[in-house]
């Protein structure tokens, strides 16, 4: 058991990051948090936020800075996120977020962030076959369906084709991807925080080069963002 880490995943829709996030939370005993699956949590609950939210999730859009980060902050100030550490997949997406996230933070440090990068072209094709747990987002596709009549092997909850993997939403999110959401890899060089980590061949393979570039960085630790 290797405990606690720092981790942000970033890569665009259909990278792999909710498959790599949940092995890698596995591997260093801390939570997996997801922005996607808090906001799709608040929108099946129906609370003010998930009313707010939907609309735009269904569209592909963005959420507003301010209503994701406060999120983010009330769940990174918890106990478990705080003595552990956590590996935040979704977030942050823009400049803003970022920023806002290193406050959160402070007084301790991302321990790194990948990105895990995958070809536009292979990644269309993942998003047009991808089904997800309604429940607790556990990740299949169309050949590698779970094991009984589309209930999820982990949770028994319905998988279905997300109602934001339609082909109009997909090209809007990688759209939004690319213009606000790569920057951030430039700004995460620039602090010297970025690591990028090819997305491509199994699971086990890519998790492998995963785990390899988070141990060899906590070896020589930095101190920003
Ligand atoms: P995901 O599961 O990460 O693809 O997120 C699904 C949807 O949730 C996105 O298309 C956005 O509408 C919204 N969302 C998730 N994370 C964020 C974020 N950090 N900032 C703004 N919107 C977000």
């Amino acid at each position: 058991m290797v405990p606690g880490v720092r981790l942000v995943v970033l890569g665009k829709q259909g990278a792999g990051k909710g498959t790599q996030c949940v092995r890698l939370s596995h591997h260093y005993v801390v939570p997996h948090v997801s922005t996607g699956d808090m906001l799709r949590g608040e929108v099946k609950s129906r609370t003010p936020l998930g009313q707010r939210a939907k609309a735009l999730m269904d569209q592909g859009e963005l959420i507003s800075d301010e209503l994701v980060m406060e999120m983010v902050g009330l769940r990174l100030r918890e106990k478990d996120t705080r003595a552990r550490g956590f590996i935040l997949d979704g977030c942050p997406r823009t400049i803003a977020q970022a920023e806002e996230l290193a406050d959160i933070v402070a007084p301790d440090h991302l321990d790194l962030v990948i990105d895990l990068d995958v070809p536009t072209a292979m990644v269309l094709g993942r998003l047009a076959s991808r089904r997800v747990c309604m429940d607790c987002g556990a990740n299949y596709s169309t050949s590698s369906p779970p094991l009984t009549n589309w209930t999820c092997d982990v949770c028994g909850g319905e998988v279905v084709q997300r109602e934001d993997d339609t082909e109009e939403a997909i090209r809007r999110r990688l759209e939004l991807y690319e213009r606000q959401t790569s920057p951030l890899i430039d700004w995460y060089q620039h602090h010297d925080l970025l690591m990028s980590v090819d997305g491509t061949g199994t699971p086990d393979a890519v998790t492998t080069r995963c785990v390899q570039a988070i141990d060899d960085r906590r070896t020589k630790p930095v101190t920003s963002p």
